[in-house]
């Protein structure tokens, strides 16, 4: 083998970490410019409540639409902006851009709906962060009770004082919280109660399994009625059919995104969306 190809194992390895170092760093030198040259756009995903079937809510979520590529999706990207720390102009920009639609939606005669931006782990520990939301809040003229921000699980346990202290604060100014990707983390239950969170999102790799077997049901179940009892709302996240909307119905979930609803969708399709009178919704009527 080494013959043939002239290299040993560890040469090969050696080349084959450079080659990923190079990249690495392409990818981090072509974000800067990136954000320099504001290559990025905000999709938008609708939230619906399963007791109305009406869109009370949107999700933004970040497109890269990165040259001579096309969109590139935030899991290509995300992880190397959250290393270099560019996850930190990069949020504040998502984060503006955000309030600047709802802002905008709202002065052209929509009906306030809630905007849920997700923030990353750096971002949430920023010294800054909550001066930072501020001043966008401020700049924007969005209203606060309509800010929803998304922190995962994972990012609300790695220290769970400094977590409560910071959403403490952001909960003075009227925003929202939601914890994002519950399920996939460890969080005790315990801590869940100290947390001063609005809602759950159900992470959706349960709400995959939902219909599999009775005891994802049951886990599901518990999980709604738990949420419940502290007074949270609890978010199905990537429902895709009608077997787990039913069944989420059933267990009186109250809001749902996923694909079976909306895919997230460029600006101009969620304002028409966001238009539509539920009755007018007609690929959603069939769903409830
Ligand atoms: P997330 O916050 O948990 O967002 C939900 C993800 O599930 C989105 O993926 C959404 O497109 C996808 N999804 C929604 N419905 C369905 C469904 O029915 N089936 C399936 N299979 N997937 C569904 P997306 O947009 O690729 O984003 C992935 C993750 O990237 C997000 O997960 C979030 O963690 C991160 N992200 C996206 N935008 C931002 C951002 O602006 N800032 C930060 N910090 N992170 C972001
Ligand atoms: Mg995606
Ligand atoms: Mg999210
Ligand atoms: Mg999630």
């Amino acid at each position: 083998k080494v013959k043939e190809t002239g290299k040993n194992n560890y040469e090969l390895f050696m080349e084959s970490m450079k080659r990923k170092i190079i990249d690495k760093l392409d990818l981090e030198s072509d974000l800067r410019h990136a954000i320099e040259k504001e290559e990025f756009v905000l999709f938008y995903q609708p939230q619906i409540a399963l007791a109305t079937g009406e869109i009370i809510g949107v999700e933004a979520l970040i497109r890269w639409e990165r040259e001579g590529v096309g969109l590139v999706q935030p899991m290509e990207f995300i992880p190397a902006a959250e290393e270099s720390s560019l996850i930190i102009p990069l949020g504040e920009w998502v984060l503006k851009t955000a309030c600047k639609q709802n802002v905008k939606w709202i002065k052209s005669g929509i009906k306030p709906v809630l905007m849920a931006v997700n923030l990353s782990s750096k971002q949430f520990q920023q010294r800054n962060l909550v001066e930072m939301i501020e001043r966008i809040l401020d700049e924007t003229g969005m209203d606060p009770t309509l800010l929803e921000l998304e922190i995962t699980e994972s990012t609300a346990m790695q220290d769970i004082d400094f977590t409560i202290k910071v959403l403490k604060k952001l909960k003075e100014k009227g925003i929202r919280i939601s914890l994002d990707d519950f399920g996939t983390g460890y969080s005790s239950l315990n801590y869940l109660k100290m947390l001063p969170i609005d809602s759950l999102k159900i992470d959706k790799s349960f709400v995959h399994d939902l219909t599999n077997s009775p005891s994802e049901e049951t886990i599901a179940k518990s999980v709604i009625s738990l949420a419940h009892k502290l007074n949270l709302l609890v978010v199905a996240e990537g429902v895709e059919t009608k077997a787990q909307l039913e069944l989420l119905k059933n267990h009186m979930c109250d809001k749902v995104q996923g694909y079976l609803l909306s895919k997230p969708v460029p600006p101009n399709e969620a304002e028409k969306l966001l238009r539509k009178a539920k009755s007018e919704l007609e690929e959603f009527r069939g769903n409830f």
